[in-house]
């Protein structure tokens, strides 16, 4: 979240980037296609689509109770969250009247004593077999985000509120604490609401109780861990999969670290944030930048288990922190490398679906289809991941362009137009024409409202070896990968830069489960077989039938040609039919032939199987898909 504090807090850090507030964003190209189209068959229709998401607050005391998965009252939460992000990033006024309705509604449910859950009286914020506090963190996530681009003080109060009520029953000494009610890795969420509503309002008792979380995320019973011991096991050099907690819940009571770090400037906080960040990357990041094997890290990215759908979303939350901790450019890669291929292909192209599992080999099913077990009547879509999907395409909004002590950082590329408030009424104009990631080749044109002294630094991915930057026609020297070009003039209207970005292919050579298999990256883009575009290749194989059971493992159906790492060249091919992939590539397979190579996002859209772990002859050595943990050296 952005900069907001009260002149009463003292702010121990900064973040050395922070997203910057009032960006007008006008994203096109695919990712802009698909944010106007999750807008109008998602994020305007779902609430009205799914009425429980909001009457199941009004009617939690009637009886007969509606049935509701122990998760139920994060929905609204969730879906405030990602709607104000993708609004921020689409600046859409017929998204921003709606939600004025919604928070209405929302904040009208909410019951004296501050509680805004779905249980009956006596089980208010008691958890009991419930995830009634991490539903409040979210409601609390989404009206702060809404504050934060309205000024709308019912909804900062209606948080407030929220806060209250938590430390009401669990600040102090209270029996039971927040970490004996269970399910931990969700409910200890708030230190991160918490911490963040601590910044926006001064008031001490919620600075108190975040902290007191923190002291929670190492409480033992009967010699184990009750919750996941975040914080010492990451300093004891710890890998996240080896922690008591390695659900990707965690991720969210984790990014309180981040916070705390901001608010107390405790330097043990960053460090094991930084760990834990660095761990994922090594051990938990699978190629299409989707985090979690089976809704959990397990050490191992080439686990073939389910990439669900919410475990992606928090990776780049998580992700975003980072970049603000540390504004290493690194950091951006990785994100631009999970939206680029996890969130657009979580996403169905109409913007009506979105998965739970984006597998990197497999089949595309539609959540609603594949957790159709938390269907109810009044939300026949809801589900956790429906909810959560479009955050992902929503928060290019924190990380696009980012602002420092020392100037603007450009992360995002693609088709687009930024304009960036900078100090003293001055705004900073940033278009970019270019057709990327399709190429590497970016031209941006850079126009501030008038002539200033500036900053801004370009993001050179690590992937690109030979990256080339002019400005106004004239060769910049030393542009270094995995880093950020920093160039420093008086702008003025009519200058322009010019990024050729190496688009030569690389590789990740598979091991364990994907042993003898090799991802091929074109940029930031994994490429994918799919059954669709090869289907000469596959009439009168043998007969098998898949897509109704979504557990079928589907990663070893589609047999694959096998390709020769040594000769490998793409040619832009072009499909004249319905429903085309963003990228077509036509290569020589090892046996002479050919065949047909997409881009992750676009495989599997129309229900066919696909693989992006292929088999190749010759397969070079991975040259590392990211900058190896620079903390390993000093463990
Ligand atoms: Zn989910």
């Amino acid at each position: 979240m952005s900069e907001s504090t009260s002149q009463s807090i003292d702010i121990a850090e900064h973040p050395v980037l922070h997203p910057v507030p009032r960006c007008m964003y006008e994203i096109g190209g695919a990712v802009g296609e698909l944010l106007g189209a999750v807008t109008d068959q998602w994020m305007l229709v779902a609430p009205k689509a799914n009425p429980a998401m909001l009457e199941m607050f009004a009617d939690r005391d009637v009886v007969p109770f509606r049935d509701k998965t122990p998760w139920a009252g994060e929905f609204a939460g969730k879906y405030l969250t990602a709607a104000v992000q993708v609004m921020k990033t689409t600046q859409s006024r017929e998204l921003k009247a709606w939600l004025k309705e919604f928070v209405g509604l929302l904040i009208s449910r909410q019951a004296e004593d501050g509680y805004l859950g779905p249980w009956p009286r006596a089980a208010r914020l008691t958890n009991s077999g419930t995830w009634d506090t991490w539903a409040h963190y979210h409601i609390m996530m989404g009206l702060m985000f809404w504050y934060e681009e309205t000024g709308d003080a019912k909804a900062l109060e209606c948080a407030c509120r929220i806060a209250d009520l938590i430390c009401e029953k669990y600040l102090g000494e209270k029996s039971p604490r927040l970490v004996d009610t269970g399910s931990t890795e969700m409910n200890l969420a708030p230190v991160h609401s918490l911490a963040i509503l601590y910044r926006k309002t001064g008031n001490r008792r919620y600075l108190d109780m975040a902290r007191q979380i923190v002291e929670e995320f190492g409480a033992k019973k009967d010699g184990e861990f009750l919750a996941g011991d975040y914080l010492h096991a990451a300093l004891a050099g710890k890998q996240f999969f080896e922690t008591p907690k390695p659900r990707w819940e965690s991720l969210h009571p984790i990014m309180g670290l981040a916070e705390l770090y901001w608010i107390r400037g405790e330097k043990s906080y960053r460090r094991a944030y930084e760990q834990i960040w660095w761990s994922i990357v090594e051990y938990d990041r699978h190629n299409n930048g989707g985090f979690s094997s089976g809704e959990r890290a397990t050490g191992n990215p080439y686990d073939p288990s389910a990439i669900e759908t919410c475990c992606t979303i928090a990776w780049i939350a998580a992700s975003v922190e980072m970049l603000k901790l540390t504004g290493d450019s690194v950091v951006a890669d990785e994100i631009e490398l999970s939206t680029l291929n996890s969130v657009m292909g979580m996403h169905s192209f109409s913007g009506r679906w979105a998965t739970y599992n984006t597998p990197s080999d497999g089949a595309r099913f539609a959540s609603a289809h594949h957790i159709v077990f938390q269907a109810r009547p009044g939300s026949p879509e809801l589900n956790c991941c429906s909810v959560n999907s479009p955050r992902g395409l929503g928060m290019i909004s924190d990380w696009a362009v980012m602002q420092s002590t020392d100037g603007v950082y450009l992360n995002y590329y693609g088709p687009s137009r930024m304009i960036v408030p900078l100090s003293g009424g001055v705004s900073l104009e940033m278009e970019q024409t270019t057709d990327y990631p399709a190429s590497g080749r970016v031209l941006i044109d850079v126009r501030p409202s008038k002539p200033c002294e500036l900053t801004i630094h370009f993001r050179i991915p690590y992937w690109s070896e030979r990256a080339a930057v002019t400005l106004n026609g004239t060769r910049i020297q030393e542009v270094k990968p995995g880093s950020y070009l920093a160039i420093k003039r008086r702008w003025t209207q009519g200058d322009r830069i010019e990024i050729d970005l190496d688009m030569s292919l690389h590789f990740w050579r598979g091991e364990r489960d994907c042993e003898g298999l090799v991802s091929v990256y074109r940029g930031p883009v994994l490429l994918a077989y799919d059954q669709r575009y090869n289907r000469a290749r596959h009439a009168g194989e043998k007969a098998e039938t898949y897509g109704q059971d979504p557990g079928q493992a589907l990663w070893n159906m589609l047999t694959l040609p096998t390709f020769d790492a040594r000769s490998l060249a793409l040619e832009p091919a072009t499909w004249d039919g319905w429903l085309p992939p963003h990228m077509l590539f036509t290569v020589k397979t090892a046996d002479g032939g050919e065949a047909m190579l997409c881009d992750f996002a676009s495989a599997g859209q129309t229900g066919s199987l696909y693989r992006s772990w292929l088999p190749f002859e010759g397969a070079p050595k991975t040259r590392l898909f990211s900058r190896a943990n620079p903390l390993r050296s000093v463990r």
